[in-house]
């Protein structure tokens, strides 16, 4: 299917597009399946779609990121291949068919990352036009120090590019990795208010995030009088 343009600039699209965005560790993972389940339960239709995983572009994308062969530009435009494969084929149809899409990372982490890999905002942002703005952006703030700990606690080794060794920040792993990370958050602050985010805070339990993160979907349901009597 090839998505028209008028489709799209009439933004016909009746289903509700969730994303959650943060740096890795922010906690954005735990708290979109905890909204997954809760909605799935109360009988929504709903989709669940992760960054980086269409499984047409996987393969090469793996193999130049194992090679550490990627440019900040080859980088990018295989990310966007990857979220291009799940638009067409996943995240709008299943808009246009009324279903509740959650997204584990959308335009956003690729405007973060490849901003800071040296890539130029607008030529980005200008990939990504087509795709739709989400109805509501959960953004996941934390002190850098706090999500390394809970990413570098479950794992020995940082990969090459997650690590942000591609941009010789460091020769240290570790530290490259908190000096790439800082730089994310600023793209991603910088971001909050034209792209209507609603910021949590990622240090508070899991269930109090959830509660905050409950009531801002139960608004947009209720906006969108998509609301099951049984959901509030
Ligand atoms: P992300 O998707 O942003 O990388 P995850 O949701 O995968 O983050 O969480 C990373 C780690 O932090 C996991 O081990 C998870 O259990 C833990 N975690 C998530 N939220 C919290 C929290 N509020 N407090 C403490 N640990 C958390």
């Amino acid at each position: 299917m090839v998505i028209a343009i008028a489709d799209i600039e009439k933004k016909n699209e009746v289903g509700i597009l969730i994303v959650v965005e943060g740096i890795d560790g922010s906690g954005k993972s735990t708290q979109i399946h905890l909204v997954d389940r809760w909605l799935r339960s109360k009988g929504y239709d709903v989709f669940f779609t992760e960054w980086n995983s269409s499984e047409t572009v996987r393969e090469i994308t793996s193999k130049g990121k194992k090679k550490a062969r990627l440019t900040p530009m080859t980088f990018s435009l295989l990310h966007s291949t990857d979220f291009a494969d799940r638009y067409e084929k996943n995240i709008y149809p299943l808009l246009r068919a009324g279903y509740i899409v959650l997204a584990d990372r959308y335009i956003y982490t690729a405007l973060a990352r490849d901003t800071v890999r040296g890539c130029d905002k607008s030529w980005v942002k200008n990939m990504y036009k087509y795709a739709r703005k989400p109805d509501l952006t959960f953004y996941f703030r934390v002190p850098i120090e706090t999500a390394v700990n809970r990413i570098i606690s479950g794992r020995p080794k940082l990969k090459h590019y997650e690590a942000g060794m591609d941009l010789g920040l460091s020769k240290d792993e570790y530290e490259s990795y908190r000096i790439f990370q800082g730089r994310i958050v600023d793209e991603y602050e910088s971001m909050i208010n034209d792209d209507n985010f609603v910021v949590i805070d990622g240090t508070l339990e899991i269930e109090k995030q959830q509660d905050m993160v409950r009531r801002n979907v139960l608004k947009v349901l209720k906006m969108k009088n998509k609301l099951h009597e049984k959901t509030s």
